[in-house]
Formats: structure tokens, C-alpha cells, sequence
């Protein structure tokens, strides 16, 4: 996500209410379970105070830099994109990528081709660098049977499917519950392949937690069936506005709104509370008429009901959660990147301003320019919503982006949320225990992509609050110290790497990356690791200046990679 600094700086003086509706979830560190399932309590609507920070931004206009970086030429066809169990094979040729490079007058030197077609086993990441979340074949089926904007309430049912344990059986299960960190989750049933089961909680209620049987004398076998039958009561927006579900005027923001599999973590307000695998999700709506969403995969049909109603039936593949927004007066912009991406924009006609031509032409350009530098975008479309005039900035979601489109620098939040789909969507990442990766990385490419690589962004006066590599309970839940901490330095060491790596070799490495954890996710091991594989100077000096990681020192030399316990020159 990404934030109006100036908003964050106006939601310090909001901090004891924000504090009074947060403190019971993140003073409670999960250590023990509380049995007491969350009852919906609907917060307040501070939206006044949260309106001004962009009635400000109004005055500032967003100047477009698409004219200034021409739009690489790229040979994948949509077809190839968008099978995504291709993905490794059809990442784009390092040779490929340096041609779409921002700046020709660097040299490009031939790269090797892979040396290995073996997959990347990442057994040998540190103790603290293990992903605990289980890897998992994992479907969503949801349905939502009563929506109402105006009054937030959601009547939804889901059924989770395991088809596959990947890895290994856990004995228990952990679902991420965000709606109840808002307080605005009512469980109604649970039930295990059919029998009603009751959960435990954690983490002040935004985690479920169910036992799988999994003992000798009862094996869990898949497929593993979870049905959840839930009510949401969405409030306002919290005083900081980003209500990742909220009533926020018009438009009802649904995201992280359902029970999702994940590992044991609290929530957090500063980093974005969601931790998962890709999935493929089904998802049936009953909507009144005249209610237009924007939303996470595509809509594969629609039929009437008997009461009037409309039923939209949407799917989605591989991606890591599936959200909505909800308004009556969404009307809608698309078009098509050069790579073949549908890009479609929903914004609230008449209630915000018409900038449908700049976000469609910066969202095409942003993800042309990634699928180049990066690898192919795997999904048939990316879309953009207006998400309500308490936004202060934007969201990332699974092939899905809310913004507000009176932010004033529109381009570079664009830029910001359409890197995500790349650091979180397709190549996973642990936020909350290494924000760095990704957001020091859409800050990366959102200055990045604004300034041909060459911004740097200054050091904060006083310095930083914390190492690039705190996690999120070492961060200030309030005010502008993670965005400083974890943004803006993580953007420098991004800058750093680069620099030190050159332009070449630095994106062949992040092409590995690609290559090696789409689909999947990475870790800040993963990711300093292959930096110095493909780099020709030492990096470990530069790794030290920022992180405390106590396994940099045992980090193979420059230029060499170390796979499956043999050795190759990249
Ligand atoms: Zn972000």
C-alpha cells in the first residue's frame, strides 16, 4: 500500500482514537488463545477529518512521465501470459529485458543462458528465513447471498477446499481473519468435511485456528472441505482512512473480508494485514440491479433471480485473496496494454473527477515496463477502482488495485500499486516480517519507473527509526516511522543494490527471482542471496550496512550459486 505522506502526517493528531479501536488486537501477542469468538461492533465514520488531506492535494497536479519513458517493445502474447503454469518458461529473456531498458545508453552485455533447469529447492534458507505458511492446492468458493452499501452488512458463505498438501500435513490450521481485527466479523458456523467444529482465536480475534485430525489413528486425507458461514457489519473507515473494509461514501470496500488461510500473525495497521498463498477462487454474488463493483479475477456470467436480483458468478486463478468494491455510481474505462493486459478502470462518475485517460495509459505503461524489467504479467486483466474519498492512497489486492484518484502524484501511486502485483501477487513476500521486499520495492520501482532509476530518495532528517530489516511489531504502528524505515530505506537499498550490481546484472537477478518464486513465495534470504549470485562485486559489505541478518557472512561469493548442493557461475 501507499499512503499521502502529508495524510500520515495529519493522522498523528488522530492517534488516541486510533489507538482506543487497535490496542486490544495488537497488545495481544498470541501466546495464548482466547475462546472467544469476535462479535461485529461497528466503529465510527471520522470521514470529515479524513477528507482533508486530499482536499489539499487538489491544488497539485499530477504530471505524467509516460511520454518520457518509451513503452518497451515485448514479444509475449496474451495467451502466453496468461497460462500461468508457464510462468517460469515464459519469463522474459534477460537480453529481452535490457532492450526495454530506460536507459539505452548502458551497455548491455549478452547473458548466459540458465545453466540449470532443475527447480530451486530453497532448503538451505536460515532458521529465520523458513516460510511457516503450509503450501497448499487451495480453492475458494464464496458466495455472497445480502449486500448493502449503504449499511456495510455482508451475509457470505465459503467452502475451503484442500486439494493438496504440498509439503507437509499441519496439525492445525490458521486462518487470517482481518474483517475481525476491524471488528466487523460475526462467525455463524464452521464445519470440517461436514461436522460441525468449533475454532480457537488468536491474536485478539483476527486469527482462527482449527485442529486437523492428524493423529495415527485418524489421518486427514484430502480433499479437506471448511465451510464458514459469516455476516460482515462493515463500519467507516478507521481515523488513518484505510479501511480495508469500510463504508467509505458511496462505495463499499471489501478486501481481506473472509477467513483465508495463512500462518499465526496479529494484525497490523501500518503493514498490510494479509499473508497468503495463491489460490483459485469461485465466487457467486446476488446484487441489487443498479450496484456496479470492481473486483478481483473475472466475471464468467450472469443470470436473473426470481426476486430481481442479479447473480454474477466470477473466478479467478492463482492469486493471493479476491476483493471488491462496491458503488451505484461506478462507470467504467478500459483498454489494452501493449502486451495484451485489459486494463479497466471503475470510478465514481459525477463524485470524482474524470482522470479515466490517465490511469488507464499509466496502468498500461506500468505494466508493460514490469513484465519487461520483471517478467510477464500472468493474469488477462488488471483493474483499477476508485476507492471512496477517504482513501489517502492505494491498495494492492490480487489482480486488483483500489486508489484515490485525487492523490497528487497519481502516476507514481499507480506506479506503487502496480509493482505489488509483482512483489506480493505473482512473487509472494512476507511482509509483515520483511516489509523491505516489497514495499521497499514498489517504492523502488514507483520512483523508479517515475525517474528512469536515477531518484534516490534523501535520508530522513534524524535518521531512521529502525534497520531495514525490523519486523512489523518493531515498527511504529502510527505515524510516518514505517513509511521512512521500511519504505523510503528499502528504496535505497534497492538503489544501492543496483548501483553497486549494474543495470544488467542486477535485473538478470531479479529475473531469477521471477523465474524461481512465482507463484510462490520469497524471503529477504532469497532475495540477498540471488543478488550475490549474479553479481560480480562482494555484496555482503552493502547487506551488512542495512541488516542485521546474522547468515550474510555465510552467503556464497559473488558469482557463484549454489543449488542443490553443486556449484555454477551464473
Ligand atoms: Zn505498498
Amino acid at each position: 500500500m501507499l499512503a499521502i505522506r502529508q495524510a500520515l502526517l495529519t493522522a498523528i493528531v488522530l492517534i488516541p482514537a486510533l489507538a482506543a479501536c487497535s490496542g486490544p488486537l495488537n497488545s495481544d501477542d498470541g501466546a495464548a488463545i482466547d475462546e472467544t469468538p469476535p462479535t461485529a461492533t461497528v466503529a465510527s465514520t471520522p470521514s470529515a477529518t479524513a477528507e482533508a488531506p486530499l482536499a489539499e492535494s487538489t491544488s497539485a497536479s499530477p504530471t505524467a512521465t509516460s511520454d518520457t519513458t518509451p513503452l518497451p517493445t515485448l514479444t509475449p502474447t496474451r495467451a502466453e501470459v496468461t497460462t500461468a503454469t508457464a510462468l517460469p518458461a515464459t519469463a522474459t529473456p534477460a537480453s529481452q529485458a535490457a532492450t526495454a531498458a530506460p536507459t539505452p545508453t548502458q551497455a548491455s552485455e549478452p547473458q548466459q543462458a540458465p545453466v540449470d533447469a532443475t527447480p530451486w529447492l530453497p532448503d538451505g534458507r536460515p532458521e529465520d528465513q523458513h516460510v511457516e505458511l503450509p503450501d497448499l492446492d487451495l480453492h475458494y468458493a464464496l458466495h455472497i447471498s445480502e449486500l448493502s452499501v449503504t449499511t456495510g452488512f455482508v451475509q457470505a458463505s465459503q467452502t475451503v477446499t484442500i486439494r493438496e498438501f504440498r509439503d507437509y500435513v499441519p496439525d492445525r490450521l490458521y486462518f487470517q481473519v482481518p474483517a475481525a481485527g476491524y471488528g466487523f466479523f460475526t462467525l455463524e458456523s464452521l464445519t470440517l468435511n461436514g461436522a460441525p467444529v468449533e475454532p480457537a482465536w488468536l491474536n485478539g480475534g483476527a486469527t482462527m485456528v482449527l485442529d486437523l485430525p492428524n493423529t495415527a489413528d485418524s489421518r486427514v486425507t484430502v480433499p479437506v472441505e471448511i465451510g464458514i458461514n459469516f455476516q460482515l457489519n462493515v463500519g467507516g473507515p478507521e481515523p488513518e482512512g484505510w479501511g480495508y473494509l469500510a463504508v467509505d461514501a458511496d462505495v463499499l470496500r471489501l478486501g481481506y473480508w473472509f477467513p483465508q488461510i495463512s500462518d499465526d500473525h496479529s494484525f497490523s495497521l501500518t503493514l498490510d494485514p494479509s499473508y497468503t498463498r495463491v489460490a483459485d477462487f469461485d465466487v457467486t454474488l446476488d446484487l441489487a440491479p443498479a450496484l456496479e463493483f470492481s473486483h478481483s479475477g473475472e466475471v464468467t456470467g450472469s443470470e436473473q433471480l426470481p426476486d430481481g436480483r442479479i447473480r454474477y458468478y466470477l473466478h479467478g486463478e492463482n492469486i493471493r485473496d479476491f476483493d471488491f468494491a462496491f458503488s451505484p455510481s461506478y462507470v467504467f474505462a478500459s483498454t489494452v496494454s501493449a502486451t495484451g493486459v485489459t486494463i479497466e478502470y471503475a470510478w465514481r462518475g459525477g463524485a470524482s473527477p474524470d482522470v479515466s485517460a490517465q490511469v488507464l495509459a499509466t496502468t498500461a505503461e506500468a505494466v508493460d515496463r514490469l513484465s519487461a524489467l520483471l517478467g510477464p504479467y500472468p493474469w488477462p486483466t488488471l483493474r483499477v477502482a476508485d476507492a471512496g474519498p477517504s482513501m489517502p492512497g492505494g491498495i494492492e489486492y490480487g489482480n486488483h488495485i483500489w486508489i484515490n484518484p485525487l492523490y497528487p502524484q497519481l502516476d507514481r501511486l499507480i506506479y506503487h500499486e502496480v509493482a505489488h502485483m509483482w512483489l506480493y501477487g505473482i512473487i509472494g513476500t512476507r511482509t509483515l516480517e520483511e516489509g523491505w521486499v516489497d514495499e521497499g520495492g514498489a517504492e523502488f520501482f514507483e520512483r523508479g519507473l517515475a525517474t528512469d532509476f536515477t531518484e534516490v530518495a534523501p535520508v530522513v532528517s534524524g535518521g531512521y527509526c529502525c534497520p531495514l530489516d525490523a519486523r512489523w511489531e518493531e515498527l511504529p504502528q502510527t505515524g510516518n516511522g514505517t513509511y521512512f524505515a521500511i519504505y523510503e530505506q528499502g528504496q535505497r537499498f534497492y538503489m544501492d543494490v543496483l548501483a553497486t550490481m549494474g543495470w544488467d546484472d542486477f535485473w538478470a537477478a531479479l529475473q531469477q527471482i521471477y523465474n524461481d518464486f512465482a507463484l510462490d513465495i520469497v524471503t529477504a534470504y532469497d532475495m540477498l542471496r540471488t543478488w550475490q549470485a549474479h553479481s560480480a562485486t562482494d555484496l555482503r559489505p552493502l547487506f551488512d550496512s542495512y541488516f542485521r541478518y546474522p547468515w550474510i557472512a555465510d552467503l556464497p561469493p559473488p558469482g557463484v550459486d549454489s543449488r542443490q548442493g553443486w556449484l555454477s557461475l551464473p
